[in-house]
């Protein structure tokens, strides 16, 4: 398929012909072989012009621009604007420490004391109302999942606390070294959750002596770190652990724009189901996500159909720190990609487009450069 002059490209991409050919050169064009009137193909041409930051849309050179993109919004500066938002807690900690019964705890004491007396279903993210302070807490049970690898690799961070179980009968191990290690990374704020405490060989205060050698300090050893000595199984002072977040969760003054911004959020998973179609569970960052919604993530799109929450109950709109299932997407968006809200449906089509030709292109560019080192290396 001929598509357009050398010459024209160079002019059109705004570079010299030499600069044009020893980017040709590189793709296995010979120098003999080109001349100004030497006609590319559609695919050379883009991949070229990808080089000198211009793209290929509907047979025009366009330079590669984020207009074409979508970005979040830039941070909000009117004070005014920002409303307290539930935290957002991972837990983390050695295995066998209590990771999963405390998670368990939290989740189904929470539907007990909650309006749905009913089954929670399985969405990557769940919400908890105190039961003193009645404040919203936002538990994401996925923590070493690939969303979360995929959003550290953007340098997104959702995560707000980490509560670090340790078992009392057990105390540090290496993945809580590794743990306390992430925490520090990332500078995370921690609440120390020490469990198991319902054993007789707990030994709580070893723990706590322990930490200090991995520069962890809980309060009353060297430091303000908070501590709640709880048992996952009995449920021994888990509100207490709870109430902790809270109280931290006040103390970092969490806020976010609930509306006039355009919403933002990340996918935590998601999955086809029957008869629903796809389902993406989207943690919302900001601004109010509601039915008719258009949004766009990854390289997928869609209209909100509807939103569930864990009870599989539909709510009306989804606002920062709030988990729901999305309905209504065009393709299955994957774990850890960033939801953006759009004004209209061509927006959303023009942003995909743009993604997925950018993402081919790149692609080419990284199998071609893959042949020119195995060429290299041949020589
Ligand atoms: P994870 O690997 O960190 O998710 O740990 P689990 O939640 O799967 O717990 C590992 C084991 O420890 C299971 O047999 C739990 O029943 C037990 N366990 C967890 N929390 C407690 C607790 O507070 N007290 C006691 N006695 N056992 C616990
Ligand atoms: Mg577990």
């Amino acid at each position: 398929s001929s598509f357009i002059s050398v010459a024209n490209l160079a002019n059109q991409l705004g570079v010299r012909y030499n600069q044009l050919s020893k980017s040709l050169a590189t793709l296995g064009f010979d120098d003999d072989q080109l001349g100004h009137d030497y006609i590319l193909d559609h695919e050379t041409a883009a991949l070229v012009a990808e080089e000198f930051g211009f793209t290929i849309i509907n047979d025009s050179i366009e330079k590669m621009d984020e207009k074409y993109d979508v970005q979040p919004a830039p941070p909000c500066e009117d004070l005014a604007k920002l409303k307290p938002r539930p935290p957002i807690v991972t837990i983390m900690g050695h295995v066998d420490h209590g990771k999963t019964t405390i998670l368990d705890f939290l989740r189904k004491s929470s539907i007990v004391k909650g309006e749905f007396g009913g089954i929670t279903q399985h969405i990557g993210a769940f919400s908890v109302t105190t039961p003193v302070s009645k404040k919203n807490i936002t538990f994401l049970d996925t923590p070493g999942h690939a969303a979360f690898l995929k959003m550290r690799e953007r340098g997104a961070s959702v995560t707000d606390i980490v509560i670090l179980v340790i078992a009392a009968d057990d105390s540090v191990k290496p993945q809580t070294i590794e743990a306390i290690k992430h925490c520090q990374k990332s500078n995370a704020n921690v609440v120390l959750a020490i469990n198991k405490c319902d054993k007789p060989d707990a030994k709580p205060d070893k723990v706590l002596q322990d930490l200090t050698q991995h520069g962890i300090f809980a309060e009353n050893y060297g430091g303000d770190i908070q501590a709640v000595r709880v048992s996952g199984l009995s449920g021994l002072n888990m509100d207490k652990l709870e109430e902790e977040v809270v109280a931290l969760a006040e103390v970092l003054d969490l806020k976010a724009e609930f509306n006039g911004v355009p919403v933002e959020g990340h996918v935590i998973e998601s999955q086809v189901k029957k008869g629903a179609g796809n389902v993406a569970t989207v943690l919302v960052t900001r601004g109010s996500l509601k039915n008719g919604s258009i949004v766009v993530a990854g390289q997928t799109w869609g209209r909100v159909k509807s939103l569930k929450n864990e009870f599989n109950k539909t709510v009306k709109v989804a606002t920062p720190s709030m988990p729901v299932e999305v309905y209504g997407w065009k393709q299955l968006p994957e774990a850890g990609d960033l939801v953006i809200e759009v004004p209209t449906e061509a927006k959303a089509k023009s942003v995909i487009d743009y993604r997925i030709e950018r993402s081919r292109i790149q692609q080419q560019l990284k199998e071609l450069d893959n042949i020119n080192k195995q060429r290299i290396l041949q020589k």
